[in-house]
């Protein structure tokens, strides 16, 4: 009996959220999800007051990131689940949700997943960001490229003051994963919190040769949040 049928017998499928017996995401915790009300910033995905290209949180080389839900009600514990690694089917619950919520990458598009560093690969066994983007690849029918790596890590970033996030983000990606760069790369996270990981993962994609780097997340940490 291989690992994942072990776990399947000792976890019968249950919501990431809530552990309801059933599916991996119930239908309650599902309509529980806030999308991000509109008008978006055209650059980040933000909520914004009136509609704008670019508001005045955006860090430049992105060409435009979205998030399929707000980072709250159940969306934490979704994302938590998700991290625990545990629950099957929770990463094609969750694509399905973004799949439904945002729109799709442009055609010719690779989405890269933003890489854990090697000290929390090793922890985890997996990286979340990898799972979703695999999901979303099959569900967009995109490849995925592995095209970053962290090219040092910093201390874990919970807790952390968004400031000192901004600076620990700073320079901690590099080109040279296993795949080589897409000339149009969209980036895969769970959540997107200040913005200064997905764009210094931008910065990295971009300064190795891709023409447009877009992003999309699960969820997002609202400004301030
Ligand atoms: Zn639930
Ligand atoms: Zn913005």
């Amino acid at each position: 009996m291989g690992l994942d049928a072990i776990l399947d017998v000792l976890l019968p499928p249950s919501c990431g959220a809530c552990g309801l017996p059933g599916a991996a995401v119930c239908a309650a915790c599902r309509s529980a999800l806030t999308p991000p009300a509109p008008p978006l910033c055209g650059g980040c995905g933000a909520q914004v007051g009136v509609p704008v290209e670019r508001c005045p949180a955006c860090r430049g080389w992105l060409a435009g990131a979205r998030q399929a839900v707000r980072y709250e009600g159940p969306a934490p514990a979704l994302v938590a689940a998700l991290k625990d690694g545990r629950r099957r089917g929770l990463a094609p619950a969750l694509a399905a949700i973004v799949v439904a919520e945002v729109p799709p990458p442009p055609a010719g598009a690779a989405l890269v997943p933003v890489p854990l560093g090697p000290r929390r690969a090793r922890e985890r066994g997996f990286n979340q960001a990898l799972l979703l983007a695999q999901a979303l690849g099959r569900a967009w029918g995109l490849p995925v490229a592995q095209a970053l790596r962290r090219a040092r890590e910093g201390p874990p970033q919970r807790g952390a003051r968004a400031s000192a996030r901004g600076r620990q983000a700073a320079g901690a990606f590099a080109a040279g994963g296993r795949d080589p760069v897409p000339p149009l790369a969209w980036l895969v996270d769970d959540v997107h919190t200040t913005g200064a990981t997905l764009a210094d993962c931008a910065r990295a994609l971009r300064s190795a040769g891709a023409r447009e780097v877009g992003a999309v997340c699960f969820a997002r940490v609202p400004p301030g949040g």
